[in-house]
C-alpha cells in the first residue's frame, strides 16, 4: 500500500480530534485543527450519519494514523494482541507503545512518532549499549534507551536538555545525559489518546 504523502494536519481534521504528528505546532495557535476543525474538502462541513462500521473504520484510523503506521502493520498488533492473555484492544495500545519510534518520542528525543522513527532509521539509538535502527522494536522493563554516545554533540541533542517534557510515569529520560529507562510495561491509562479501542476489536473479529 502507498505511503501517505498529503499534509498531516488534514490526517487530525479527517479523524476530527489532534494526533500530534508535528511536534512542536501541534501546541501552538497554528494547529491547523484548532483553525478549523473541519473534515477537510468541499463537503467536508456538511453532516453525514455515520454507520457502526464507519464508526468502528475511523477509531481505528486514528490509531493507525496516530502511530504513523500502514494497514498491514497495524493489523500485525491486533494479531499479536489477540494470541496474548488480556483484554485484546488494551494489549493492542500497550505494544503499539512499546515500539522504540513511540519511545524516543515520549522521552522527547523527537518531537513527533515521524522524527522519532528518522531517528532510529538513522542509527542514532542505543538500547542496553547496542545500536538498533528498527523503530517497530518492543522495548521491555529495565531497556536502557539512549541517543548514541558519538552523536550525542548534534545540535539536534544537545538542545533537548532546554526541552520541557511530562514524562510518562512508565519510563524516565535524563535530557542532559541523554539516557533513559523502561521502569515498567505502559498500562492502558498510561496511554493519552482519546480512543475506544473495543471499536478496533469489534472491526476486525467480523
Ligand atoms: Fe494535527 Fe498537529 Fe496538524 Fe494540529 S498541528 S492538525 S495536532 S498534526
Amino acid at each position: 500500500m502507498a505511503r501517505y504523502t498529503d499534509a498531516d494536519c488534514k490526517l487530525c481534521r479527517r479523524e476530527g480530534c489532534k494526533l500530534f504528528l508535528k511536534g512542536e505546532r501541534c501546541l501552538t495557535k497554528k494547529c491547523s485543527f484548532e483553525r478549523r476543525p473541519n473534515v477537510p474538502g468541499v463537503h467536508g462541513a456538511a453532516r453525514k450519519k455515520i454507520t457502526e462500521y464507519g464508526t468502528q473504520l475511523r477509531e481505528k484510523q486514528k490509531v493507525k494514523r496516530a502511530y504513523g503506521l500502514q494497514e498491514k502493520q497495524f493489523r500485525k498488533y491486533y494479531d499479536m494482541a489477540n494470541n496474548m492473555k488480556g483484554i485484546v484492544g488494551e494489549n493492542m495500545l500497550v505494544l503499539l507503545e512499546r515500539r522504540l519510534d513511540n519511545v524516543v518520542y515520549r522521552m522527547g528525543i523527537g518531537a513527533s512518532r515521524d522524527e522519532s522513527r528518522q531517528i532510529v532509521n538513522h542509527g542514532h539509538i542505543t538500547v542496553n549499549g547496542k545500536t538498533v535502527n528498527i523503530p517497530s522494536y518492543l522495548v521491555s522493563v529495565d531497556d536502557v534507551i539512549a541517543v548514541k554516545e558519538n552523536k550525542r554533540e548534534k545540535e539536534m541533542f544537545k538542545s533537548l536538555k532546554d526541552v520541557k517534557v511530562v514524562y510518562p510515569k512508565w519510563l524516565e529520560f535524563d535530557n542532559t545525559k541523554l539516557t533513559g529507562k523502561i521502569n515498567a510495561l505502559p498500562q492502558r491509562d498510561d496511554i493519552d489518546l482519546n480512543i475506544q479501542e473495543h471499536l478496533i476489536v469489534e472491526l476486525y473479529s467480523k
